[in-house]
């Protein structure tokens, strides 16, 4: 997204500008979901969009009309071909599939040493991401987003086309906070997903079994082949990744915190982003002044606090928060286009113990 939005830009025409990734990509990866309201920059390349979702929980469940957002899904591959392609078309960025091995920081410029040769920028902007980036430290706790999913096709018709299970908790928690994703391509096809948030990855058999017993015991579905995996680990931290940022070098995407660390969704955070840093480039000032924090930032931060304190409680604070308020108001939060009297109400509507807690262990409130 910032080398096309560079691309396109004028202000970079005279540039000279090195795209480098250790992959070709050529491969389907992974699929990037989002919420939008009506029409969208990605919209070309928008693979299936739904007007509703579910949530599920333990003693409540409902399934949500979101207009007027809709959630839109995105396969990697379309994503890749598309801005591989607009990239080889701007004749002042290449494009080299080479790893990164090095990086050396000098007073003026820095310069990269790849598996295959040297090259010297003025400005750097990594997203290679790496976990030991926010380990050293325990002020800030470090959960992952992390699942297994599968592509299955079933004999039966099963799912509902028109709807994404956002969250559905009605599965053993184990302790963590343990729920199931499904978002259905046809009445037969659909990706289910096993997700957790917690500080531990796991075996790939118990996500496997938690899929099967899914599709057995919840969907009633007994027949169906894999056509596909993908599988992850999403960063859940309000550990400040400016640290790592020089005056030439800004880390980017998962790697510069762009990770919305209450929920992972990292896609539309990088869109929303990516212009903003664009102008700051222009102002010429060092790359690690620009600073993305805002109050949400402290939301997040209480809210992993408390699933750190007890991560079995996932449940029950998305169950109480469906349960009292509207999607609606759920995804405008959770894009942080909130008015502070929003903030409240969304605030409100979590259960209160955990978070004043958190709050209190908190105190006094730092400025993000
Ligand atoms: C399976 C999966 C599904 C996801 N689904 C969603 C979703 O539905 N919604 C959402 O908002 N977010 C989602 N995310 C989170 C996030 O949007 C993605 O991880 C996103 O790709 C992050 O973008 P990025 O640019 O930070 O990192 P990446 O897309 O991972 O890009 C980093 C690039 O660096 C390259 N690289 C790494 N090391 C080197 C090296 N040494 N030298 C050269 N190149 C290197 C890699 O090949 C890669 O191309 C998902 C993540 C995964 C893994």
């Amino acid at each position: 997204m910032l080398a096309d939005a560079m691309g396109k830009d004028a202000f970079f025409k005279n540039k000279s500008i090195l795209v480098l990734d250790k992959d070709a990509k050529k491969t389907n990866d992974r699929t990037w979901c989002f919420w939008e309201k009506g029409e969208g920059q990605f919209d070309d390349i928008v693979l299936k969009k739904w007007n509703h979702i579910y949530f599920g929980g333990k003693a409540f469940s409902k399934r949500y009309a979101i207009a007027p957002y809709t959630y839109k899904m995105i396969r990697g591959i379309d994503f890749y071909t598309t801005y591989l392609e607009k990239i080889k078309n701007y004749t002042n960025i290449t494009f080299k599939q080479e790893t990164v091995e090095k990086i050396k920081h000098l007073p003026d410029s820095v310069i990269i040493s790849t598996s295959r040769s040297e090259y010297t920028g003025k400005q750097i902007f990594n997203s290679i991401f790496d976990y030991k980036m926010a380990m050293h430290q325990n002020k800030y706790p470090v959960l992952q987003q992390h699942f297994l999913g599968w592509f299955v096709k079933t004999d039966k018709p099963i799912f509902d086309v028109d709807q994404a299970t956002y969250m559905d908790f009605s599965i053993p928690q184990k302790g963590n906070t343990r729920f199931m994703y499904v978002l259905p391509f046809s009445k037969t096809e659909a990706l289910v997903e096993y997700t957790l948030f917690s500080d531990e990855v796991l075996q790939k058999g118990e996500y496997q079994k938690a899929i099967t017993d899914y599709l057995k015991d919840n969907l009633d579905c007994h027949t169906y082949s894999i056509t596909d995996t993908e599988q992850g680990s999403i960063p859940m931290t309000c550990y400040d990744f400016r640290e790592h940022h020089t005056e030439n070098i800004r880390y980017i995407g998962t790697a510069g915190g762009w990770a919305k660390p209450s929920t992972g969704y990292t896609f539309m955070s990088t869109a929303r982003k990516t212009p903003r840093l664009l102008k700051y480039i222009k102002t010429a000032k060092p790359l690690n002044g620009l600073n993305f924090r805002n109050r949400f930032w402290y939301y997040d931060l209480l809210f992993l606090d408390v699933l750190d304190k007890d991560n079995a409680c996932g449940h029950y604070i998305f169950e109480t928060l469906f349960e009292n308020r509207d999607p609606q108001l759920i995804f405008k939060f959770l894009d942080e286009e909130t008015s502070f009297k929003e903030d409240l109400n969304y605030i409100l509507g979590c259960p209160k113990k955990p978070f004043l807690r958190a709050l209190m262990n908190r105190l006094p409130y730092t400025s993000p």
